[in-house]
């Protein structure tokens, strides 16, 4: 059995790394758990941040994550590129198990999982993300000034996200699924008086083309099975995210979405020690900064944990 830790984060994105960077500063020696195959987290898998702050030229997303990681590091953060596969949070002491079946023990626990954006499953969807292709029109709408931009979805997210986008784009096509959205009237409305805004009922994408960079859609309509070409340089999946939160299902509350939930403004679960941050708790911003933010206060909230164990 391996010693009892002060903290154990399991997550390496902002969320997981910041908090890796404060606890060790704080000296407490933290353990993180990096994930086995994604370690950085979702920034590994995009081309230029130009919006977290301190970089006036934008850097790409696993530069940054790199520079996050080797600073936790340099405060002795200690960093396991593995996957937690079971917890037990109950106890005074939580236990977490990684693939091989060590058991890790800590009396703090910070999760910090992120969520997995919906994909559409489609070949060449993940070779263009960061070439035209992307979940987050806040992250990457500045990059499509003037384009045809497809926006995939019928919810909220999606009429946010198109609205949003024209903004800059020169038209914003919505592609959905059924002839009726789900988003809300007010988001709908304000959508469908855009004139930029323009729709495509009933159908879903057949096919991403282009290489390197995205060129256009292959549409599939439904309901008639009739193919159309949809010539865009932009395309915005917006078809939802799922926390990363099975792991802890029956022992931390979750949201009817499965997001963890805490007492905002702190990082609090509902059990004692055991603290959320980043996109894992996060269905309204999602971005790196606000991530890192509460990576921040998860590992203040630890800190003053501990120190009332003390
Ligand atoms: P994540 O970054 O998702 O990291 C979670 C980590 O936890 C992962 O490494 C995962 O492997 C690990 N993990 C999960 N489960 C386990 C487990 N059981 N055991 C061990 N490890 C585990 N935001 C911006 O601000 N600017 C941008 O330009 C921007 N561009 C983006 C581009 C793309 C393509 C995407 C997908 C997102 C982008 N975002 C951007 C959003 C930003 O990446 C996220 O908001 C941010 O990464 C969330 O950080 P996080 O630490 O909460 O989670």
């Amino acid at each position: 059995m391996s010693d009892v830790r002060n903290v154990i984060i399991i997550g390496s994105g902002p969320a997981g790394y910041t908090a890796a960077l404060y606890t060790a500063r704080a000296s407490l020696k933290p353990l993180v758990f990096e994930g086995a195959v994604t370690a950085g987290g979702a920034l590994m898998n995009t081309t230029d941040v130009e919006n977290f702050p301190g970089f006036q030229d934008g850097i790409m997303g696993p530069e940054l994550m790199d520079n996050m990681r080797a600073q936790s590091e340099r405060f002795g953060a200690e960093l396991v590129a593995d996957d937690i596969v079971t917890v037990d949070l109950s106890g005074e002491i939580k236990t977490v198990t990684d693939t091989a079946g060590t058991v890790h023990r800590a009396k703090a626990v910070i999760v910090a999982t992120g969520s997995q954006h919906r994909k559409l499953g489609l070949p060449n969807e993940d070779a263009l993300s960061g070439r035209g292709v992307s979940w987050c029109a806040t992250c990457d709408g500045f990059f499509f000034k003037d384009q045809d931009i497809a926006v995939i979805g019928g919810g909220d997210t999606a009429m946010e996200e198109a609205t949003f986008l024209s903004r800059f784009a020169k038209s914003v096509t919505v592609v959905h699924r059924r002839d009726t959205l789900r988003a809300s009237k007010a988001m709908q409305e304000r959508a469908f008086a855009d004139p930029k805004i323009s729709f495509v009922w009933d159908s879903e994408v057949a096919e991403i083309q282009g290489d390197p960079k995205l060129s256009g859609l292959k549409l599939r309509n439904l309901k008639t099975g009739e193919i159309s070409d949809l010539p865009v340089t932009g395309l915005f999946i917006a078809i939802g995210h799922d926390p990363r939160t099975e792991l802890f299902k029956g022992q931390l509350d979750l949201d009817e979405e499965g997001y963890l939930k805490v007492s905002a403004p702190s990082t609090r679960t509902n059990v004692t020690g055991v603290f959320g941050a980043g996109d894992v708790v996060d269905h309204t911003y999602r971005q790196a900064i606000t991530a890192a933010g509460t990576g921040c206060s998860a590992a203040l909230d630890a800190e003053r944990y501990l120190a009332a164990l003390a």
